[in-house]
């Protein structure tokens, strides 16, 4: 397939914007960039995708969400407003996963991919629960995504909050996928923990046996509130980092979401170690948790993503709230940077994602990297150029103007139209067991 007429923003190392360009996609790959003259001479017998000018750039990366949490949307949650996180979780989300059956958990993703593959996400990072309807679960999700067509790396989030035998079933639900789940290669595993307030010694440590076992780093919320942090001295005498280090959690596979609380010196054991952390701004804001230090982590060399904690996967939307909250929470107009919002976007996630597929390039156009792309219909009112395109993605771009979405060679979306997902009878359904489940809640 040559996709022809194109803006092509490439970014990758070397970014640049070629105007009337053209990009040839072979099997799963890129095979080539460049004009339209140049590769319509050098590719007469590929089938041709007229782009009529449209602006071409590589699908999002979402590097931390939850498909479990759609039928929060609208719901009434009983009782008196809560007042901070830890109450947010118990009122609203430990109510609501609990709620959850094998055919919420599926529909629940599929709300979630239908608006990724229309809003050009293609590369999920998930992390999921469902305390009634653990075993299996995850072979749902994956059976969603798959339908889908877009890549997610699922985990299910291990914890003690519902007693023994749920902690451990968590724990046999990450080995049984991560086992079962290894020939697809759009569907990867990391092993699932809740957080260090839910967690225990005992359970920490049967769940470092398991992921060592199969070679999986972990997937666990980490002083997203103060909370985090008393309760883990409380426990250990230890900050949390330095309690889920010396726990063996830490490490180059390990995503930490959030660290909205850490000190200099957990920042510096995040860097050491070379542990992922996932900035989502969205969530933190709604839940009036803080605002992660991310330049400071960044500058300590620590690796950092960005994520969407189960907010639209509208990732446009993400970058634009990561540029303005660190300007607004530091009284300082030049925090946060928009190339630097667009880096960890996009080349962070990018490198991530290569925690879990490691042959994979993506977040660029670029000859030998995945054919992950998004066409947007935009119509710069001032010059676009390879230099200024993250403030015209953060001023200008909306996830509504993507036309078309393709995910390893796959076309999504061509024309607005969904191609793998009948968004109707996804929906349909969705509102019917959503209803369902607030009764039960
Ligand atoms: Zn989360």
């Amino acid at each position: 397939m040559l996709i022809t007429h194109a803006q092509l923003a490439t970014l990758g190392a070397a970014p640049c914007l070629i105007d009337d360009g053209a990009l040839l996609i072979e099997a799963d790959c890129i095979a080539a960039v460049g004009t339209t003259a140049e590769l319509t001479a050098r590719y007469p017998a590929a089938e041709r995708w007229d782009a009529a000018g449209q602006l071409v750039l590589p699908a999002a990366i979402c590097a931390h969400t939850h498909f479990y949490g759609a039928f929060a949307r609208g719901m009434a949650i009983p009782g008196e407003p809560a007042t901070n996180f830890p109450e947010i979780l118990e009122r609203l989300w430990w109510r609501l996963d609990k709620a959850l059956t094998p055919e919420d958990v599926r529909y629940s993703a599929l709300v979630c991919l239908v608006d990724a593959v229309r809003h050009g996400t293609t590369t999920l990072i998930d992390h999921h629960a469902s305390p009634n309807a653990i075993d299996g679960s995850l072979d749902v999700i994956a059976e969603a995504a798959q339908q889908a067509g877009i890549r997610a790396c699922l985990c299910y989030e291990v914890t003690d909050r519902d007693g023994l035998q749920r902690a451990q079933a968590g724990i046999a639900e990450n080995i049984r996928f991560a086992k079962s789940n290894i020939q697809h290669p759009k569907i990867a595993s990391s092993f699932g923990l809740h957080a260090s307030l839910t967690l225990s010694d005992e359970t920490l440590s049967d769940c470092l046996a398991a992921a060592n076992d199969l070679g999986l780093g972990f997937h666990i919320h980490v002083a997203e509130d103060h909370a985090d942090q008393e309760d883990s001295l409380r426990k250990s005498g230890k900050r949390v980092i330095h309690r889920l280090g010396d726990a063996g959690i830490l490490g180059p596979r390990t995503i930490a979401a959030h660290c909205v609380h850490v000190s200099e010196g957990e920042i510096g054991r995040l860097a050491a170690t070379g542990t992922w952390v996932t900035h989502q701004p969205r969530s933190n804001m709604n839940n009036a948790v803080g605002v992660a230090p991310v330049e400071a982590m960044l500058h300590a060399g620590v690796n950092v993503g960005l994520g969407n904690d189960g907010f639209s996967n509208q990732m446009f939307a993400e970058m634009k709230a990561a540029y303005l909250v660190h300007k607004l929470a530091q009284h300082d107009p030049r925090a946060m940077p928009g190339d630097l919002v667009i880096q960890l976007a996009y080349a962070h996630n990018a490198r991530l994602a290569q925690a879990f597929w490691p042959d994979l390039r993506l977040g660029e156009l670029s000859a030998g990297a995945a054919a992950d792309l998004v066409l947007l219909d935009y119509q710069p009112v001032t010059p676009l150029t390879a230099g200024n395109l993250p403030w015209h993605l953060l001023f200008g771009l909306e996830a509504s103007a993507i036309t078309a979405t393709v995910c390893a060679g796959q076309v999504l979306v061509r024309d607005r139209r969904l191609l793998t997902l009948d968004e109707e009878a996804i929906t349909a359904r969705s509102r019917e067991l959503a209803a369902l489940a607030w009764k039960r809640i």
